[in-house]
């Protein structure tokens, strides 16, 4: 059953419609298929760029959808139930385009910003090294001025859509002054000496490539850097404030395909007589899933509507993030539950979807993370 929304406009709730349509046609009939073998689907995201839904929370005026984050955040949440690993890489690609619209001058903005919101090309953000995950500042990777040139040596690890991108946003470090000492660089795939290491093999959002992103005298013009030298950390981690919404979304929409399958589920399996679902004990775990996703959702709009209204929302997208990626791993680890032991087997999503809700409470910093972002906040 799909997601009751309430969305702002007709337009909106149009867009809604597109993007249900679009999940049903190319995202369903390819997803099992291309998780369980690992296949990136290159040609699904150029069909959401053809249509738009990959600039969809830029302006228009620069190529992107003019949709406000509420709506943006829904459309993620619908592709993310239909496909994680489409859902998230809509959401990165959206990341990568972030620092070049925020702190681009407008010559750099004319320049990249329709080809990049337009859908052709599609983006990846490199801020994570081996060694600084939840310490970004911590990072080696070195951008050393020669000319007009930066060049750009080390490696930035867990890249999504490292190798398949076409673009990439790397930060790296032009001095030693710690988080001060970090630029940020949009990187065109084809650079010489830019190569992506085999792709993890991960749990789950396996259609997903992940992989380290080596950089080896890579020569990049100054007019490729975005924002100031040393600007490069607040510039990746204010992209991140909305990068955690997405994830939000996306594991909203997870939970809520896992609650979808889990109530179909047990209204069609008898046991006792009775389909499991007029079980109280049953229906009380289904209840709590519904609540879940529920809060999931109310709780990623509330931090939307703060950013809509250009006011801070730092702390509440570090909440939504906690709030959704929780909630989906406890619902999606419900859901395997409710099967029973068909839950168990790869003859329904439900395993998958459990796997996919783990990586969620992990990437755009782990749940330990925002709770020191939360415990920031209240301490100022
Ligand atoms: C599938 C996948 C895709 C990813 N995509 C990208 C990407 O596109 N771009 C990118 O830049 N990165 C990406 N990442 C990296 C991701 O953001 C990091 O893995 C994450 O930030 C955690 O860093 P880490 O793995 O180094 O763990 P660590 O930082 O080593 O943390 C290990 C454990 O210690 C805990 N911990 C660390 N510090 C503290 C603290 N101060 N207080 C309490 N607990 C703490 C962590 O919560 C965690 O449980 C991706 C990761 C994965 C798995």
């Amino acid at each position: 059953m799909p997601a009751e929304r309430l969305m702002p406009t007709t337009e909106s709730a149009d867009l809604i419609d597109l993007v249900r349509d679009i999940a049903g046609k190319e995202l369903r009939p390819r997803v099992d298929e291309a998780e369980r073998t690992g296949t990136f689907p290159r040609e699904v995201f150029r069909t959401l760029g053809r249509t738009g839904l990959l600039g969809l929370p830029y302006p228009e005026d620069v190529g992107g959808g003019g949709q406000p984050y509420e709506v943006y955040l829904q459309v993620i949440e619908e592709i993310a139930s239909a496909w994680a690993s489409v859902g998230v890489g809509t959401s990165v690609h959206a990341l990568s385009c972030f620092g070049l619209f925020h702190v681009g001058t407008p010559e750099q903005q004319e320049r990249w910003l329709p080809e990049m919101l337009g859908g052709e090309l599609l983006g990846a953000y490199c801020l994570s090294e081996s060694h600084a995950g939840s310490d970004p500042a911590a990072m080696r990777t070195r951008a050393v001025r020669e000319g007009d040139e930066y060049v750009l040596n080390g490696a930035k690890a867990w890249t999504t859509h490292g190798g398949v991108a076409d673009f990439y946003k790397v930060m790296a470090r032009t001095s030693d002054d710690g988080g001060r000492g970090i630029s940020c660089f949009l990187v065109p795939a084809d650079t010489p000496g830019l190569t992506a290491d085999n792709p993890e093999q991960k749990m789950g959002l396996m259609g997903s490539t992940t992989a380290t992103v080596l950089l080896d005298d890579v020569r990049v013009p100054v007019e490729r850097r975005l924002g100031e030298e040393g600007q490069g950390l607040s510039i990746a981690l204010a992209g991140l404030d909305a990068g955690r919404l997405g994830i939000a979304a996306a594991a909203t929409g997870v939970a809520q395909a896992a609650l979808d399958t889990a109530v179909a589920y047990a209204k069609e399996r008898e046991t006792f007589g009775r389909a499991i679902i007029e079980h109280q004990g049953l229906a009380f775990l289904l209840a709590d899933m519904a609540a879940a996703v529920e809060s999931a959702r109310a709780t990623y709009l509330a931090a939307a509507r703060l950013k809509d209204l250009g006011r801070p929302y730092g702390r509440q997208a570090s909440i939504a993030k906690l709030v959704a990626t929780d909630n989906a791993m406890r619902v999606t680890t419900d859901a395997v539950q409710v099967l029973g032991g068909a839950g168990y087997t790869r003859d329904f999503p439900v395993e998958r979807y459990m796997r996919e809700a783990k990586v969620m409470q992990i990437f755009e910093g782990t749940n330990q993370i925002q709770r020191l972002v939360i415990g920031r906040h209240l301490a100022r």
